[in-house]
This record gives structure tokens, C-alpha cells and sequence, in this order.
């Protein structure tokens, strides 16, 4: 009796001839998910699913818990490994009952080794009756207390009592990459989140006002990308310094149009980011009439000065249904600090609601924009984050571009 984890793919399933990539990509997510806890050689594919050695019994907890922010498993299986004998099979399934309070029960068997002589039905029949005698319990088919899989694969069966939901999704990866405009508010972590659910990998871009606001903003979004590279194992976050470009807009246009032109500044540089590393979309964290620079109008006047898509996944969402991602992800807390951003330093006491685009056009002709654009290139820097962390990694390839 071998303690097994077993993970069964979601959508990619359904991806006809992209299917060996999309396995290929989940397989290393996976392995790479549990580096340094499982042997990559303990982890083997399967049609339709994932076969892992677990090392020792107590390890079980920490691979269940990593392989939950994995995207592209449907589900997560703790069991064991027994030879396909329908007496050890029965057996194994008591044993794995054994501490349960419960008065019905359902056997649920796959067969896909069909070298295995007994069909499916009548493994759950036999299986179903001996596990009824020996706890004196009843067969139920609807609403069990305690349902028994079984699945017959490869010359081997695997018993697990219970499936544990995984995160569903595409494999990081598979979809290529996308730039995230991150701040340390709420809402950007989840937008990002939400591009890595579709098996894209996010590269970060954060636009900080140091010296005028502080460290701690900084500090914030590198806690905020650690804990979003759980999800996707490597991260890249560019720190651009906007304090300049910022200065220079408040100095030069009228101070309503502000924000929208700082938005519209970080798209360009963000867009120059995006080429310079192959990415295909921009992904930020705004809604629809959230505040001012999200009115429809604005959001158009921002979007005007793109050239790749602008990718706003929370455009139709209520703050609650946010903060709800940002809980369950592991951003919540970490947002829910005071920050004090580049939103702040310099903000317009009366944002425009509704700008006219040649008003912002007006005043954007009084400022040198290649030369900005360049001044914020030219001084950010970038730090790589990896999970499981690599000791000193996060900070160690730290350079000016
Ligand atoms: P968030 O909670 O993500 O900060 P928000 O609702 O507070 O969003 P804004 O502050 O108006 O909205 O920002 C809109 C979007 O612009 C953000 O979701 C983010 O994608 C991007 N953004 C805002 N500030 C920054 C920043 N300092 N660096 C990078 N991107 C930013
Ligand atoms: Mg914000």
C-alpha cells in the first residue's frame, strides 16, 4: 500500500491537438510546484491525469495544499497505490474508512486498464457490499456520507476516499505572457490572478514615487507578488520611478486631467515593457465606474493611447466580489494596509469624470513624452521572485534594463 496523490486535468481535456502541449505545461507546473518536497521523478503522467509519489505520509498535507494553486487540475486525490486484486482492493477501502463517522457509503470505480477483468459496475457492487457488512451501513447512490473511488489504470488500482476541488483553470503558461499593472490596492493582484487562471504568465510593472511616498508602498507590491507567484513559480516585477513624469504633468496641465494622464503614461511605458519581453496584453484591475478614471469615458481616453490589448478582467465586478478573490488568493491582507502610492502623491482634489479627448490632447501637447517615457525606462530596475523561494533569488538579479 503506496500513499498516492492523484490529480486529474481540467479544461485541457477538451483541447483536441493542443493537448500534449497543454500536458506538457501542466506537468512541469506541477513538478515544478512541488520542488524541493517531491522528487520530479516521483511525479508521472497519465491520460487525463497525474500520478504522485508521496515521500512520506506526512509530506501529504504540504503537496495537497500546493498543488490547490496549480492551474489546470480539476481535482486532487490523496489515496494509495494496491495491486489490482479486488479483495485488496475492498480491504484497502476499509482501512481507509476505518476512522470515519459515517452511515451510507457509494462506490464510485473507474476502469480504464480494461486487462482487469471485472467491469466498473460490479466492482462497486462487490466492493460496496463487503464495505456495507463490515460497518454495517447502507449503499446510498445520491447523497452518501462517504464515497470510495477507484480507479483501475496502467496495472495498478488506486483507492482514495476523498477529491479534493483544485483550482480549475489553464497551466500557467499556455497562454503566453501579459504585462500586470500592479498596484498595492485590492483590485490589480486579483485582475493579475485572473490572467494566470487562463494560462497566462503575468509579468509585474509597479510605478512608485520614491523618494516622495516611501519604501513601505514598494515593500507592499513585493509581498503582493510573492504571494502571486505561488500560482505561477516565477515572477518578474519591473519597478519604473514616476515621480519625474508625475512632477511634470502637475507642472504643466490642468489638474483634473491628472490621473487620466498618469494612466495614460503607464500604459506607454508599460506597453514599451510588454514589447521588450514578448507579452501580448496589458491586464490592470479596473471596474467600470469604480472612480474617477474608470468611467466609461475615461477608461476610453486612457485605452486611446494603447496599442496592445488592455485586458480589465474585474470591468464587470462589485468591490465585494473582489475582495472575495483577494481572500481566498492571499492579497487581502497585505492590501488592506495603509499604502501611500504614486495615486496619492499629487492626486487632483476634482478628478475629471468625463474628459474630452482633445482637452487631454491639449494638455498633453505641453509635455515632452518620448523624453518622459525614456527618464522612467532608463531608471527602473527589476527583481525575479521564484516559488518555492530560492534563498537571496528574489533580489539577487536585481538590474537596471
Ligand atoms: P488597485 O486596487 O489595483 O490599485 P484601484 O481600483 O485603486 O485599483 P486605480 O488606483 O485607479 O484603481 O488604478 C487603476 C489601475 O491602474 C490599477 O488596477 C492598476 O492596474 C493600475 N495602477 C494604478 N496604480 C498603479 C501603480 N502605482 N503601478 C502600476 N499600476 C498601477
Ligand atoms: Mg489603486
Amino acid at each position: 500500500m503506496k500513499p498516492v496523490i492523484v490529480v486529474h486535468h481540467h479544461e485541457i481535456t477538451l483541447k483536441g491537438e493542443n493537448r500534449p502541449f497543454f500536458e506538457r505545461q501542466l506537468l512541469q507546473n506541477v513538478k515544478r510546484s512541488l520542488a524541493r518536497i517531491v522528487p520530479s521523478s516521483a511525479i508521472r503522467g497519465g491520460y487525463g491525469k497525474f500520478i504522485i509519489d508521496v515521500p512520506a505520509p506526512e509530506l501529504t498535507n504540504s503537496i495537497v495544499d500546493r498543488l490547490t494553486k496549480v492551474f489546470g487540475l480539476a481535482n486532487i486525490c490523496s489515496g494509495v497505490r494496491v495491486e489490482q486484486d479486488i479483495g485488496v482492493i475492498s480491504r484497502t477501502a476499509e482501512k481507509l474508512l476505518e476512522n470515519q463517522e459515517f452511515h451510507s457509503i457509494k462506490v464510485h470505480t473507474r476502469r480504464s486498464d480494461k486487462r482487469f477483468p471485472i467491469g466498473s459496475m460490479e466492482v462497486n457492487a462487490r466492493v460496496g457490499e463487503y464495505l456495507c457488512e463490515r460497518f454495517k451501513v447502507r449503499a446510498n447512490l445520491t447523497q452518501p456520507d462517504e464515497t470510495i473511488y477507484i480507479e483501475i489504470v496502467d496495472g495498478d488500482a488506486y483507492v482514495y476516499l476523498s477529491k479534493i476541488q483544485g483550482p480549475g483553470g489553464l497551466p500557467v503558461g499556455v497562454s503566453g505572457k501579459v504585462v500586470g499593472l500592479i498596484s498595492a490596492g485590492f483590485d490589480s493582484p486579483v485582475a493579475s490572478w485572473q490572467l494566470m487562471k487562463r494560462g497566462a504568465s503575468v509579468l509585474f510593472v509597479h510605478f512608485h514615487s520614491m523618494p516622495y511616498t516611501s519604501e513601505h508602498s514598494v515593500e507592499q507590491v513585493r509581498c503582493i507578488v510573492e504571494a502571486l507567484t505561488t500560482y505561477q513559480f516565477r515572477s518578474k516585477l519591473y519597478l519604473v520611478p514616476f515621480a519625474e513624469v508625475q512632477n511634470e504633468i502637475v507642472l504643466h496641465t490642468p489638474s483634473p486631467l491628472r490621473v487620466i494622464l498618469y494612466r495614460r503614461m503607464m500604459v506607454r511605458i508599460g506597453e514599451h515593457i510588454a514589447r521588450e519581453n514578448n507579452a501580448e496584453a496589458l491586464v490592470t484591475g479596473e471596474a467600470v465606474g469604480q472612480v474617477a478614471s474608470q468611467t466609461l469615458r475615461n477608461i476610453r481616453i486612457i485605452n486611446d493611447v494603447a496599442t496592445l490589448p488592455i485586458l480589465r478582467p474585474l470591468s464587470g465586478m462589485d468591490k465585494e466580489e473582489t475582495m472575495a478573490i483577494a481572500k481566498k488568493i492571499g492579497t487581502y491582507d497585505i492590501s488592506k494596509e495603509p499604502y501611500d502610492d504614486c495615486c496619492s502623491y499629487l492626486a487632483p482634489r476634482k478628478p475629471s469624470t468625463w474628459a474630452k479627448r482633445e482637452d487631454v490632447e491639449a494638455a498633453e501637447s505641453a509635455l515632452h513624452i518620448p523624453k518622459l517615457i525614456e527618464l522612467a525606462i532608463n531608471n527602473m530596475t527589476y527583481e525575479v521572485f521564484t516559488f518555492p523561494k530560492i534563498k537571496h533569488a528574489e533580489h539577487a538579479e536585481t538590474s537596471i534594463v
